[in-house]
């Protein structure tokens, strides 16, 4: 059924070209293929070209083994794209939106428990198998979203460079600032510090995040001291490891006392950061786990210190359909503030996915693009 058919000058192309990954065992493990663009779309779902997609960390992961990924399928789940069909009467044709990588049934006990993300008939963009989800990932000129995606419009100003990241590393941020206490009054007593590990994309919409949600102070740790200039442009406070932390900092000298932290981020994705991140938190505190979705990540920290410090630990993995929503109205307002136009490095056309991975892997920016259009 079509409730929705494209009416723009240009027409639907009969082809897409995506980027699919085919397994490890080959070399490179992925192949640049055509496929057919349906002329009719099932019930509930929407068929969108891509107008920019980033490369994030999950993707490197699955390149280089550290996560399996089904094959054949489209790679690449961080994008935005303008809608060319839609069989959902609440999503227009011609809108610039950005959608979310979970795609869920809105009937199983986890969707049932606000727990969406976690699905049973969980599809995901960019990690879906092709027969089940045909042209569900980014790197591709069309992408196919499933019935149960949640599609959220883009304001003008929410550019393509300043939107593409937004459905994976801010949704999953504004996720993470869900599952902390609420944030006291300027004058009440309460929690007002944070720690975040890791200055990559994650943790610079965390510092924004914690910024605008009333934090008055963000400390942000980081090895990568490129990228803890960037923190401290965002209004973080720099803390470099290697000075004795949490005795020292550079450049301001700035201490974290421990047990003084109200709430730790962990977004660098590094085991050896949580007996930190335990020793800086207050009795009390909240530790939200992130980035260490691998297998690497084995806890290094005595059960004994979370239970007499009464701490709270809790994992964060994507997001909900709610969470994107705030994603969205979070930058829209707040785009402005932030050096958020300084974070994209180059973009590539697909057929340079081998450079574009390089890029990505170089450590030199902190998102590095593709623009399926781009011959
Ligand atoms: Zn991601
Ligand atoms: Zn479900």
């Amino acid at each position: 059924m079509n409730v929705m058919s494209h009416e723009g000058s240009n027409p639907i192309p009969t082809h897409a070209r995506s980027l699919v990954f085919i397994g490890l065992e080959r070399s490179p493990p992925y192949i640049l293929e055509s496929s057919k663009i349906p002329l009719e779309l099932d019930d509930g779902e929407v068929l969108l070209s891509v107008e920019l997609a980033t490369i994030c960390g999950s993707d490197i992961h699955t390149l280089v083994g550290q996560r399996t990924t089904p094959n054949p399928c489209v790679l690449g789940h961080e994008g935005c794209g303008v809608v060319l069909k839609s069989c959902r009467p609440d999503v227009r044709v011609g809108d610039r939106v950005t959608w979310a990588i979970c795609a869920s049934c809105n009937n199983c006990q986890f969707c049932s428990l606000g727990l969406s993300n976690k699905c049973e008939n969980l599809v995901k963009c960019g990690h879906a198998l092709m027969k089940r989800a045909p042209l569900f990932g980014t790197y591709s000129t069309h992408i196919r979203c499933p019935k149960g995606t949640t599609i959220v419009s883009l304001p003008p100003a929410l550019t393509p460079q300043l939107a593409a990241p937004i459905n994976c590393a801010l949704a999953t941020m504004v996720n993470g600032l869900s599952k902390i206490p609420p944030v006291p009054s300027p004058g009440e007593q309460g929690a007002s510090v944070a720690l975040i590990q890791g200055a990559g994309m994650l943790g610079l919409y965390g510092i924004a995040l914690l910024k605008e949600a009333g934090f008055s102070k963000v400390y942000c740790i980081d090895t990568n001291l490129q990228r803890l200039s960037m923190a401290a442009e965002f209004g973080a406070i720099p803390v470099y490891p290697d000075q004795a932390w949490p005795y020292a900092t550079e450049p301001n000298e700035e201490v974290i006392p421990p047990d003084s932290v109200d709430v730790v981020f962990e977004v660098c994705g590094n085991k050896d950061s949580l007996p930190q991140g335990v020793r800086a938190l207050r009795v009390g505190g909240t530790y939200v786990l992130i980035g260490l979705v691998h297998r690497d990540s084995r806890m290094n920290v005595l059960a004994q210190t979370i239970i007499t410090k009464c701490l709270t630990l809790v994992g964060v993995h994507n997001y909900t359909g709610k969470h994107l929503e705030e994603a969205v109205k979070f930058l829209s307002l707040h785009h402005d503030s932030y050096p958020f136009s300084s974070l994209m490095g180059p973009v590539f056309p697909l057929s340079q996915f081998k450079n574009a991975v390089e890029a990505a892997t170089s450590g030199r920016f902190f998102r590095v693009a593709i623009n399926p259009q781009e011959k």
